[in-house]
């Protein structure tokens, strides 16, 4: 069987983690009926606690890590995948349960893969990436509970993140006046650049939350979670929606139910990893034509995937900003 150059992680049996670069077999694919050559893949918040083992994130060993990828169609048994199709993956528990996009083939199962939208090279895909497609996801709950421009401004917590960088942006150009919130003030030139209209000082809501608070925003993307969301929760106005996504700062949601009962807050919870194919779909139809290219460029890092490793404790430290995508072919 040929064999593919790949990041692998096996465990031992202390269960401490390796990680290394190495041939794998073909033999050792996964489940699918499409292969795919990948030229390029990125860092998210997952992979780098799949690299690092701070976090169960794998849960089938050896596992190739890396939960997005994008590149070319070069095998396919799959009726709606040709060869020679560009593809992108996001999730599915890819670099979790299935082997992953850090390395030069892949095989997954068709019906996984978005084509790549014509408004995007593979790499422009890969700054996008999960963080991005789920920003998208983000906004789009917001749409869909009605919250308009009108509504007042919109805060971003985790702003100089991946989700939160790409839904600044995405909100900017839709109309919203955004406020970013961020633990990283040096970076407010880089926020306003991608649309802000106000930078805050995370550690106004990083404390325990009072179950309501001054109404200052019309609706938020959550990067954070924990006392973050509590405080984005209470400060949200009457009748606003927060979308959260993240837990950058902790699973736990010590809030009370006085935002959702005297306010009518609406809380929406954003999943990217099993999204239906449609919901896909169409947040990728929309970061195409809502995303400006400039803005994508700007938040936007190419390293070779070698560097990966060396990446993820500063990504879960909250020293990368924005995106990075790996150059793999
Ligand atoms: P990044 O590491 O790029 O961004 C996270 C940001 O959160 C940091 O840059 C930092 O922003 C902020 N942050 C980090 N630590 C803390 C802390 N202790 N307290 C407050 N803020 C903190 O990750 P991503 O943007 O890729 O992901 C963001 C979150 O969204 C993660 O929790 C991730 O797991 C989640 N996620 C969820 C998805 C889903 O499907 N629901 C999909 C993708 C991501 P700053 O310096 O600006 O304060």
């Amino acid at each position: 069987m040929p064999t593919f150059p790949a990041f692998l992680l096996s465990r031992d049996e202390d269960k401490n983690q390796h990680l290394e670069w190495t041939e794998v077999d073909e033999a050792e694919f996964m489940e699918g009926d499409v292969t795919v050559a990948v030229s390029h893949s990125t860092i998210n918040y997952k992979d780098a606690l799949a690299l690092t083992g701070s976090s169960p994130v794998v849960r089938r060993w050896p596992m190739i890590p890396g939960i997005d990828f994008a590149g070319t169609v070069v095998e396919s048994t799959h009726a709606g995948t040709a060869v020679g199709d560009a593809v992108v993956l996001n999730g599915w528990g890819v670099g979790e349960t299935h082997l992953g996009g850090y390395a030069a083939r892949a095989r997954v199962p068709g019906d996984w893969l978005v084509p790549l939208p014509a408004a995007f090279s593979a790499e422009q895909a890969m700054a996008i990436g999960t963080a991005g497609y789920t920003a998208m996801l983000c906004v789009l709950a917001l749409e869909r509970h009605g919250v308009t421009p009108d509504d007042g401004p919109v805060l971003v917590t985790g702003a100089s993140g991946g989700v939160g960088s790409i839904a600044v942006a995405l909100l900017a150009c839709l109309g919203h006046q955004v406020i970013a919130s961020t633990g990283r003030t040096e970076e407010a030139d880089y926020l306003t650049g991608l649309g802000a209209a106000e930078v805050i000082d995370r550690d106004e809501l990083s404390g325990p939350a009072k179950p309501l608070a001054k109404e200052r925003w019309g609706a938020a993307v959550d990067c954070v979670g924990s006392h973050t969301l509590a405080n984005v929760l209470a400060g949200t106005r009457y009748g606003g929606t927060v979308a959260a996504c993240g837990l950058a700062q902790g699973m736990d949601l010590p809030s009370s139910v006085a935002p959702f009962i005297l306010r009518g807050v609406t809380l929406a919870g954003v999943d990217s990893v099993m999204a239906p194919r449609a919901a896909r779909l169409e947040a990728w139809e929309r970061l195409a034509r809502d995303l400006d290219p400039a803005h994508l460029a700007a938040v936007t890092t190419v390293r070779p995937l070698a560097d990966a490793p060396a990446l993820a404790p500063d990504l879960l430290a909250g020293k990368v900003r924005g995106r990075v995508v790996f150059e793999v072919a």
